[in-house]
């Protein structure tokens, strides 16, 4: 064994023979095996001495490599055994690096940051996310409202374009929202399938979400604010006021609706995609102090 990196295509592939690994697709894994990819999702991240990283799903760990030589603490979680013994050699020559073996969805992140990023000023998630996991694995680093400094992950182009979509757009819906709320997107770059082994076929992008302080908007309910927003989406072509009304008013009562729509300065005839942010954080507040809704 060399000191090459882990990432090269050659040790990669080394590494996968001598331990006789076989890539399972039901844990999305496809592995990163270019270095200015790496290098790029890294340097995105702005990490530096001070600070922690959290990968979620090492691999083999050429991306934990990258991340090890630039924080100063990093943390990964990987759910397949088989790659424990692979990252505990591989990563040895990095004290700074601890893996857990787990389901990401299942650890108790809390805990894991008062154990691993005590007194580390700013923590990044940085990730190539197995794919068919992504959206529940970011909304429960958002919700869980760690104290991130900023998430970089690759993910599948089509949701990073999602995430990143602004009002009006085809790409704009109730992820862009969620995503919004708590964290400010930056699609970063675009990814070729070339880069990885085995090659997905989707596309995939990498984003840069910037954690808020505060949520962007005030509201009084959040989960009356996101179960407003998910029935406003629930059928694109629809008004707003369709759609708000086979969710809230079934039967009748599309007077009192398009009233509140007014209220809340809204045209009953929009549709979903075209409300912004601020606009569903006001809906949502007329609504819920109408006793519209949770009930
Ligand atoms: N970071 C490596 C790289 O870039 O080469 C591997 C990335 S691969 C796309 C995704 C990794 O996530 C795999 O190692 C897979 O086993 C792991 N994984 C899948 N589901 C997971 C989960 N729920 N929790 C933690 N790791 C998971």
């Amino acid at each position: 064994m060399g000191t090459e990196d882990i990432s090269t295509p050659k040790r990669t592939k080394e590494i996968i023979a001598r331990h006789g690994f076989s890539f399972k697709k039901s844990l999305g894994q496809n592995f990163l095996i270019d270095q200015n990819i790496l290098h790029n999702i890294v340097k995105a991240a702005d990490l530096t001495k001070e600070k922690g990283a959290l990968e979620i799903g090492p691999g083999i760990g050429a991306l934990t490599e990258k991340l090890a030589q630039q924080a100063g603490t990093v943390t990964a979680v990987e759910i397949d055994q088989r790659l424990i013994p692979i990252l505990e050699e591989v990563l040895e020559p990095y004290p700074n690096v601890s893996v857990e073996h787990g389901d990401v969805l299942k650890v108790n992140l809390k805990e894991l940051f008062a154990r691993r990023f005590d007194g580390v000023s700013k923590v990044s998630v940085v990730a190539n996310l197995p794919y068919y996991v992504t959206t529940p694995i970011m909304m429960k680093l958002l919700e869980e409202k760690l104290p991130l400094e900023n998430i970089v992950v690759m993910i599948q182009k089509e949701v990073a374009q999602r995430m990143a979509a602004s009002p009006g757009s085809k790409d704009y819906g109730s992820l862009s929202i969620a995503v919004q709320y708590y964290a400010e997107p930056r699609l970063v770059c675009t990814v070729p399938h070339t880069v990885f082994i085995p090659q997905p076929n989707v596309e995939s992008a990498v984003i840069r979400l910037q954690v808020r302080d505060q949520p962007a908007v005030a509201v009084k309910n959040e989960q009356h604010f996101f179960e407003v927003i998910q029935a406003s989406f629930a059928q694109r072509r629809k008004t707003i006021a369709n759609n708000l009304k086979s969710k809230y008013f079934p039967k009748d009562g599309r007077e009192q609706l398009e009233g509140l729509l007014q209220e809340a300065g809204i045209e009953p005839t929009r549709r979903g995609e075209t409300l912004s942010m601020e606009e569903y954080a006001r809906l949502s507040d007329v609504l819920l102090e109408a006793g519209i809704g949770l009930s």
